[in-house]
């Protein structure tokens, strides 16, 4: 029985510590400066889907806007065109899905 009290007591030790946080990585420049054009695109797309998920026949809230051509390839993360809105289920779904999502015009 003593034993486990002195169990307990160095468990509730333990747990007074401060929780050990990350560091927050800092912003890229390039981010930074492509920030108020995203935000400006990403105002453009909400008006355009009313606030709604495009992915057909989804009903849910907008959350998330999907690059159709990835950065990485080269596509315009701040171009409306390129940009359409999805919810996050259907946000996962896209990056996971990428071939059926081409095939249905949300990738490319
Ligand atoms: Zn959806």
């Amino acid at each position: 029985m003593k034993r486990n009290i002195d169990k307990l007591r160095a468990w509730q030790q333990r747990s007074r510590k401060p929780m050990k946080r990350t560091k927050l990585q800092p912003v890229s420049q390039k981010r930074k400066s492509a920030a108020p054009a995203r935000k400006r695109c990403l105002v453009v797309v909400r008006e355009r889907c009313e606030g709604r998920c495009e992915f057909p026949d989804c009903q849910s809230a907008m959350q998330d806007g999907h690059e159709r051509l990835a950065r990485s390839q080269g596509g315009s993360p701040s171009d409306p065109a390129n940009v359409i809105g999805l919810c996050r289920k259907h946000h996962e779904w896209v990056t996971q899905n990428m071939n059926a999502a081409r095939t249905m015009g949300l990738a490319k």
